[in-house]
């Protein structure tokens, strides 16, 4: 079984600042499985490093004013794509993000407020059938 995940789970420095989300135990437990790892916002164009974004009203602004919501958006139909390509079911995506969040988002005021909300690319992913689950929720979904 294929698992898509979150390039920045597994230590990649895909973040805003350059750094990453690496969690040691998601990378054990993902040893069992094939990966297909994406960071929808580098396939959206963005930069590494680049300006944090958060969600406010349908747009994805960052924390400069600009409106990045095309980047986001082109990111998510890549990442969709590589997901139908492989014919994954399951994605492990990092919550809190405006991309992979799939439970919490950051509320879009740049005050490190969150709020229940989906990322981008979580809400494609789920609105086409596949199972988005995050680094805090997914061993739930395994141990059944
Ligand atoms: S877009 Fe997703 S994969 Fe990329 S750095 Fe943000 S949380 Fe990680």
């Amino acid at each position: 079984m294929k698992i898509m995940v979150s390039a920045c789970l597994i230590g990649d420095n895909t973040k805003y600042n350059g750094k990453n989300n690496q969690n040691k135990r998601l990378i054990t437990f993902l040893k069992d499985y094939e990966i297909i790892s994406v960071c929808p916002e580098v396939m959206g164009g963005l930069t590494i490093p680049r300006n944090p974004s958060e969600i406010k009203e349908e747009k994805v602004i960052n924390n400069l004013g600009c409106d990045v919501t095309e980047n986001f958006n082109k990111g998510a139909l890549k990442t969709l794509e590589l997901a139908l390509q492989h014919e994954i079911k399951v994605a492990i995506l990092k919550d809190g993000s405006p991309s992979c969040g799939s439970k919490m988002i950051y509320d879009g005021t740049f005050t490190n407020n969150k709020i229940m909300g989906m990322g981008i690319t979580a809400k494609l992913l789920e609105k086409n059938g596949i199972k988005v689950l995050n680094e805090n929720n997914y061993q739930e979904y395994f141990i059944k």
